[in-house]
């Protein structure tokens, strides 16, 4: 019966995770997959996380289903911890939301609603390049996959002019997705000047934003700071879509927590979307799972175990600062290292994209026993004080040739 399916090529990252796991050498350091880690190279468990179970545990739970759009009380402080708690729409009860299977699952919701619903394009813009999962994501939600630019290879940043003009000469109507903070796997976002210009932009041409936020807080150490591009397209009067993840920032990223949302013009208008949004989970997995959900909501539900994961996330994100600027540091100053490396210290959040070229990162695998992806992305998060200054000296042997 199968004899005719074709094997399919492994996914690139998480293949890198195999290559670095079959490596015997002491030295090995991966750099692929964009989990954060600790000073000791270790998955973190946040404190905050470890005292919301401990109440959860207490509270003897049972384990019944959730409803269809999942847990109420983790939407709706999703909800507010996005859009802010004066939010028109939020206050007016017209956000359309759905717990979802983290980010990809909110994606992909979102995909299918837009698919099916949204009348006046089935064409949406990434930006080039995209997290790799985007592309699949929207082709099997059913949309058609189209590019806009965003990284100037030659400057290491944002291609400002390139990506206006292509949100420009898009057709009236098309879905743009924008990485709402932390570009993945750039690391480069635009400013809040330059936001508000794409605003304008979408505006005028009746774009309809559709923004991924799967690294608030970590971009900065501020949810309120990285929620700036939603918060300011929603002040501007635009209607958005919203998929956010609780992966990264509360580490949550096995427990698959996260939430699609729609902002509507009314309480009325929300119920109609809400209703579809069902009949499109319905059939795809019936209902979230709990407890990751609990987990989220009791964090952002009590003031204490809040500011104690406000406190972790800054930590977590001034961590991957520091390396950044002691790569830099290390680069530039004791290795005197071939190239400009400014980038590393000014982009954002979990990745640096280093500019290091295929044969680089290959050189680094096979000689260094580094893993990387071969755009050259190195998550920051797996540097260290233990590791940095061997992944630094190892840069510039392969930068040197
Ligand atoms: N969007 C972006 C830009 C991401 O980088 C990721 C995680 N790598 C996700 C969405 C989704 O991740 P998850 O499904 O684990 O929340």
């Amino acid at each position: 019966t199968w004899s005719a399916v074709p094997a399919g090529p492994p996914d690139p990252i998480l293949g890198i995770t195999e290559a670095f796991k079959a490596d015997k050498d002491a030295r090995k350091i991966n750099l692929g997959v964009g989990a954060y880690r600790d000073e000791n190279g270790k998955p973190y468990v946040l404190n905050a996380v470890k005292k919301a179970e401990e109440f959860l545990t207490a509270a003897k739970n049972d384990k019944e289903y959730l409803p269809i759009t999942g847990l109420a009380d983790f939407t709706k402080n999703a909800a507010k911890l996005a859009y802010g708690a004066e939010s028109k729409p939020l206050n007016e009860n017209a956000i359309a939301i759905t717990q979802s299977i983290s980010g990809t699952g909110a994606l992909r919701i979102g995909g299918a609603f837009l698919a099916r619903h949204y009348p006046h394009s089935k064409i949406i813009y990434l930006p080039v390049p995209s997290w790799g999962n985007h592309t699949p994501i929207f082709k099997d939600s059913g949309l058609e996959v189209r590019g806009y630019r965003y990284f100037d290879k030659k400057t290491v940043g944002l291609d400002f002019n390139g990506l206006k003009e292509d949100l420009q000469n898009a057709p009236e109507g098309a879905i743009v997705l924008l990485h709402a903070c932390a570009h993945n796997p750039t690391g480069v976002d635009p400013t809040q000047a330059q936001w508000a210009q794409i605003s304008d932009i979408v505006k005028e041409k009746k774009l309809f934003p559709f923004f991924d936020m799967a690294y608030q807080g970590f971009a900065s150490g501020s949810t309120t700071r990285d929620a700036f591009a939603v918060r300011h397209f929603v002040q501007e009067g635009h209607q958005i879509a919203l998929s956010q993840s609780f992966a990264k920032n509360m580490g949550l990223y096995g427990e698959r927590v996260g939430a699609f949302s729609l902002t509507t013009t009314n309480a009325e208008e929300k119920a109609r979307v809400e209703s579809q949004l069902k009949i499109i989970v319905r059939p795809m997995y019936s209902n979230p799972p709990l407890h990751g959900a609990r987990i989220a909501n009791t964090i952002l539900s009590r003031p204490e175990l809040y500011q104690e994961w406000e406190g972790e996330v800054l930590t977590m994100a001034e961590r991957i600062i520091s390396m950044r600027e002691k790569l830099y540091d290390s680069l530039t100053k004791e290795h005197s290292t071939p190239g400009e490396w400014g980038h590393i210290k000014s982009q954002i959040g979990m990745f640096s994209f280093t500019g290091l070229k295929a044969e680089h990162c290959k050189a680094l695998a096979e000689k260094a026993h580094v893993y990387m992806t071969m755009d050259g992305r190195i998550s920051m998060a797996g540097l260290n004080g233990n590791n940095i200054e061997y992944f630094a000296q190892s840069v510039d042997a392969a930068v040197r040739g």
